[in-house]
């Protein structure tokens, strides 16, 4: 594998940074530390307080 640029961290800024970066051009990795969705977020999603109150569905997929 043959990347010239590694983003660390798969959050909103990372992604948005990597995307950028393959809209020009780029061969880009993106590494993320967590193995599944952060617990904050899921708590959010069963009605208790968390993170992604403002988060649009379709940001998620
Ligand atoms: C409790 C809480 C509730 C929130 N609720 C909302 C809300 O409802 N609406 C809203 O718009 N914003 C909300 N926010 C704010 C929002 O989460 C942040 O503004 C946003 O996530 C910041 O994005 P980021 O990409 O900078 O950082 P992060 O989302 O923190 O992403 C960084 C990523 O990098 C990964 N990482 C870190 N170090 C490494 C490493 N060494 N190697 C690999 N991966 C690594 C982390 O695991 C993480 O996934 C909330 C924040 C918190 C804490």
């Amino acid at each position: 594998m043959d990347y010239a640029v590694v983003v660390a961290g798969g959050g909103p800024v990372g992604l948005m940074l990597a995307c950028e970066l393959r809209l020009g051009g780029a061969r880009v990795a993106v590494v993320e530390r967590l193995t599944e969705v952060a617990p904050t977020f899921l708590r959010e999603r069963n009605g208790e307080d968390g993170a992604g109150n403002a988060i649009n569905p379709r940001s998620e997929r």
